[in-house]
């Protein structure tokens, strides 16, 4: 109790002479009362209460590192969206359905998923993480993502997560793989959020990047289904036979880096893949 109250109030003392600056807009901040603590390892959600909408869990994560005005323009991912791909849809009356896109090919994976809008703002955040070496921001946004998976999933049905990988010359390059950092602190912080992540498998030797290819931001949709076609080969096929696998990944763009991993995991044998990306473009 006393311990509490004093870490309580060094916080404020710490803040106060270090206020926090904002990642997007480098603005120094207070952090709103109601969001402190919100992912200290003693705090978590109130399991009484309900799920949080995506943006009240978005808001928590993410007060320590954006301002309140970059927080409120912070767009989440919210329904309608498509069944399938996890598109959301302009209009805010309809249910969920399928889009055009999931209507006419069809997609390799089950379902994808993601809490974040790939915009403005997020865009700077994940800039920040991946190429800024802002790598404190795995745990908030981390934290974000398991959130999403509760949401979105049932726990049960999935065995085994597998972080889209990186060639190991770029993985070198950036000294870390974006993906597997997100979801490194699961098993730690799954108690808090109610998760039991007991029975399944993290792994990020099962995927491998075989070749490398050029960045797939520079590319339009056509180009980057073929630029990473064959890029990626199996490290353990008798090991993926019959599970029900979870792809991690920073962003989807067009879906065509899942896609094809997708596609190698089903012919290898996996059951079913879906995917889970911390923010969706539209
Ligand atoms: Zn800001
Ligand atoms: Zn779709």
């Amino acid at each position: 109790m006393i311990a509490g109250l004093l870490h309580k109030f060094y916080d404020i003392i710490q803040e106060a002479v270090f206020p926090p600056k904002c990642l997007v807009c480098e603005a120094f901040y207070r952090i709103p009362l109601h969001y402190r603590g919100g992912i200290s390892d003693d705090a978590g959600p109130d399991e009484t209460a309900g799920p949080l909408s995506v943006q009240a869990q978005a808001a928590i994560s993410l007060a320590t590192c954006l301002c309140p005005d970059c927080l409120a323009e912070l767009a989440t991912v919210e329904s309608p969206l498509c069944i399938c791909c996890g598109l959301p849809f302009n209009s805010r009356q309809d249910q969920d359905h399928y889009c055009g896109a999931c209507l006419g090919s069809g997609q390799e994976f089950g379902i994808a998923r993601a809490p974040l809008v790939y915009d403005r703002i997020v865009t700077k955040l994940i800039h920040c993480f991946k190429y800024k070496g802002k790598i404190q921001l795995a745990r908030p946004l981390g934290e974000l993502l398991l959130t999403a998976f509760n949401r979105f999933w049932d726990i049960n049905t999935i065995d085994m997560i597998l972080p889209v990988p990186l060639h190991s010359s770029r993985l070198r390059r950036r000294g870390f793989n974006q993906a597997s950092l997100l979801i490194r602190n699961w098993y730690r912080i799954a108690d808090r959020h109610f998760c039991d992540l007991s029975h399944i498998r993290i792994a990020d030797d099962l995927l491998i990047r075989s070749m490398p290819t050029a960045p797939q931001s520079a590319l339009g949709r056509v180009q980057r289904r073929r630029n990473i076609q064959s890029a990626f080969g199996l490290g353990g096929k008798e090991q993926i036979g019959g599970k029900k696998i979870l792809l991690i990944d920073d962003v989807y763009t067009t879906g065509a880096t899942v896609s094809e991993c997708s596609r190698l995991l089903l012919n290898g044998g996996a059951r079913q893949v879906d995917v889970l990306t911390l923010a969706r473009a539209v």
